[in-house]
């Protein structure tokens, strides 16, 4: 067998009782199906498997009603009756000779028990996360006991549903058991609380319970928050967790270490490059002799190699990566580097989660789709009658549905009227932070780069008339959308009569270099009405020509959908860094050359800003007109041997980029579909 530099990452380890077969392992990670779809779930982590993840985990599995966080899909093992929904996914591992990982959890004052109604649990009476109106109750001890029989109950359930390795966790600040270990939420005064031996107590009697239960079978995990960026307020990788790995080297088989809160733990791209949590867990290999795992949004095989040949892991943990590309492990095996398909860090995966829906990915269009449309990220059925395609457009849309058609064997032209491709990736690349999303269009054109099936264009304007002239039997219109400069929204869902007399630049404008053309030094407005990143990344932007730069915004926040991307306390502490002067709450009510005019959207008190350049993110129109024009010249489309002309991604309904490269997979697969297309099936189990 020819040696391959990455051999080291398919070495064998054994965890406890257990071996994986590789170093590539999947942590637990949230998918928006849990409990609540099962098959869904289960198909999701089988193909992770199948694409050579050793290790296959669970996301946070419920032990109990009184860790409920309904409407959250997560998992759950709150009695047996939970058992065969998570024996799917064990099965579903275990057929491609992966280990299946379930991450146990009891999470405290984190929920509120919005179904079950039981009182929240914490070690010391508290305020529940969020704003859930109900306070957790301080467990006495009866509650501790009954807490440990609760996990040596759902540990004993999850061996009997085939699960390898049960972990205890410590992390996320959303466990019980951290709440114990942090000072900040435990204030006990018996054994359980006070000195750093006694905040231990409930942790070192769960992993000795845990380990008596199943440990002769199963592998012991412990996932493990080392910092929380909280400086002394909170667990620091130089302070109180060394004390605890060290405390405690020896006990679990594995370690998975990792920063905490979520959004710690998953920076997005435009905050945090690969590997950015080895400063934190490096130290842990050096006062344990088992087996460390750790993540970092790793895609890049070398950095993976890097870390374990220095020493900083054993096992290189991915969520993000996993998603991206379930077959990330078989790609490096097989020595295909060029067809990982890299995360881009934009957490559009963590917002499916957070919204209580099955997850999305900006990159692989089928996670989330694999059981309720039998999408699978890497087959796809060769269709037997080969047919001509024209895709109009080069973005997200096109180049994915190209990308499809051509896997399928269809002989596609995909032509765009720019002289580069990716359509808004490509601009939207070049704005601060935001480079990596250029992966979304390298990895389709290097996969048309590839094959003979695929003629590309650029410089390419067509017509009505040149599509009806080009002789092809099937039409993609993936023509996207422009931003509008009438003030159109959210809030105003009129043009704003106004803003016809004074100057408006759009963020195409910005991306097109507006800016920076211009030789004007006074203030910047961005009117954010998009509520998204694009306002935040363009304020930055604008903060680059060294302008007074101004962020108005009728939310009451800066970008609120991040939330969903776990970005939002980022980008609104980026910006009050950078100087930004933000103004929430207001909109926009009147303009001339010199200021514009704002109110407040509860009172309608009314204030001045100077501006200079005002540049309005509110919405974008569809660039529909090729549609338009084609619709009404249908007759002629039988003479022309057109058999379909379809619009999709932005240029019907513009939203997320990874909206606009699913709807490029979904029209494609509605086009190599042999029999009739999957419907949206309904996870009944
Ligand atoms: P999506 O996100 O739906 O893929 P984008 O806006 O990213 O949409 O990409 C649309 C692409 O279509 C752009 O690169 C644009 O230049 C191209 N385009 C729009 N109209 C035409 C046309 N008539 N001929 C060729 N290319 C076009
Ligand atoms: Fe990566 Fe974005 Fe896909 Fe999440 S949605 S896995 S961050 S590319």
């Amino acid at each position: 067998m020819t040696q391959s530099p990455y051999d080291i990452l398919f070495e064998p380890v054994q965890i406890g009782p257990v071996t994986t077969r590789n170093r590539f392992y999947q942590v637990p990670h949230c998918t928006g199906m849990g409990h609540r779809y099962p098959q869904a779930e289960a198909r999701l982590r089988g193909i992770k498997a199948e694409g050579g993840w050793g290790v296959v985990s669970t996301q946070e599995t419920e032990i109990h009603p009184s860790s409920d966080l309904t409407p959250y899909n997560e998992g759950r093992l709150w009695d047996d009756t939970d058992i065969p929904a998570l024996r799917l996914m064990t099965e579903a591992v275990h057929a491609h000779q992966s280990l299946a990982a379930i991450q146990l959890v009891h999470n405290g004052l984190h929920a509120p028990n919005r179904y079950s109604r039981l009182s929240p649990l914490a070690p010391s009476a508290a305020a529940v996360d969020g704003n859930d109106p109900v306070q957790a109750r301080a467990m006495d001890k009866t509650d501790i006991r009954q807490f440990r029989k609760w996990h040596v109950a759902a540990a004993r359930r999850a061996r009997t549903a085939g699960f390898d390795i049960i972990y205890i966790y410590a992390g996320h600040d959303m466990t019980l058991l951290q709440h114990f270990l942090l000072q900040r939420h435990n204030h006990r005064g018996d054994e359980y609380g006070g000195s750093f031996d006694n905040r231990m107590r409930l942790f070192r009697e769960v992993l000795a319970d845990t380990k008596e239960a199943v440990g002769d079978t199963c592998a012991i995990a412990v996932r493990l928050a080392v910092d929380e960026l909280l400086g002394a307020e909170g667990i620091q990788h130089d302070g109180e967790a060394r004390d605890i790995i060290s405390a405690l080297a020896e006990e679990p088989d594995l370690w998975d270490v990792n920063l905490s809160d979520w959004s710690n733990d998953s920076q997005s791209s435009r905050f945090a490059r690969e590997g950015f949590q080895e400063p934190y867990t490096e130290f842990v290999k050096s006062v344990t002799s088992k087996p460390v795992v750790g993540v970092g949004r790793y895609t890049s095989p070398d950095t993976m190699l890097a870390a374990i040949k220095k020493g900083k892991l054993d096992l290189i943990g991915a969520a993000r990566p996993s998603i991206a590309d379930p077959f990330l492990p078989n790609k490096i095996q097989q020595g295909r580097l060029e067809d990982i398909r890299e995360c881009i860090g934009c957490n559009i995966c963590v917002s499916g989660d957070n919204a209580c829906v099955p997850m999305r990915c900006t990159q692989n269009p089928t996670i989330g789709e694999e059981w309720r449309r039998d999408w699978h990220p890497e087959k796809v059925t060769h269709d037997p009658g080969r047919e001509r395609f024209l895709i109009v457009g080069g973005g997200p849309a096109g180049l994915e549905a190209a990308c499809l058609l051509v896997k399928a064997g269809h002989e596609i032209v995909i032509a765009d009227v720019r002289d580069t491709w990716g359509g808004r990736v490509s601009l939207e690349s070049t704005l601060p932070g935001l480079s990596e999303w250029a992966r979304v269009r390298d990895w389709r054109l290097w996969q048309l780069q590839q094959v003979q099936n695929a003629e590309l264009y650029l410089g390419s304007a067509l017509t009505a008339q040149d599509i009806l002239d080009y002789d092809v039997a099937h039409v993609v219109l993936a023509t996207g959308a422009d931003w509008r400069s009438d003030g159109v929204g959210r809030t105003h869902r009129r043009p704003l009569d106004f803003l016809a007399d004074r100057a408006v630049l759009t963020p195409d404008d910005v991306m097109d270099g507006a800016l920076d053309a211009s030789a004007d030094s006074g203030p910047i407005v961005i009117y954010d009405d998009d509520r998204f990143y694009m306002g935040s990344v363009l304020a930055e932007r604008a903060v680059q020509s060294g302008r007074p730069v101004t962020l108005v915004t009728p939310s009451p926040v800066v970008a609120p959908w991040s939330e969903h991307t776990l970005e939002q306390a980022r980008i609104q502490t980026r910006l009050i860094k950078l100087g930004v002067n933000i103004v929430p709450l207001h909109l926009l009510c009147g303009c001339d050359d010199e200021t514009i005019t704002v109110s407040c959207v509860y009172s309608d008190r009314r204030r001045d800003i100077e501006c200079a350049c005002l540049v309005s993110v509110t919405a974008r129109s569809p660039n529909d007109g090729l549609w338009n024009q084609l619709q009404q010249q249908q007759d002629q489309w039988d003479a022309a041997g057109i058999k379909s002309i379809t619009p999709v991604g932005d240029c019907v309904s513009p939203g997320l980029i990874a909206s606009a490269v699913y709807a490029g997979h979904e029209y494609a697969r509605s086009m190599i579909a042999v029999g009739p297309v999957s419907p949206l099936r309904e996870d009944n189990r």
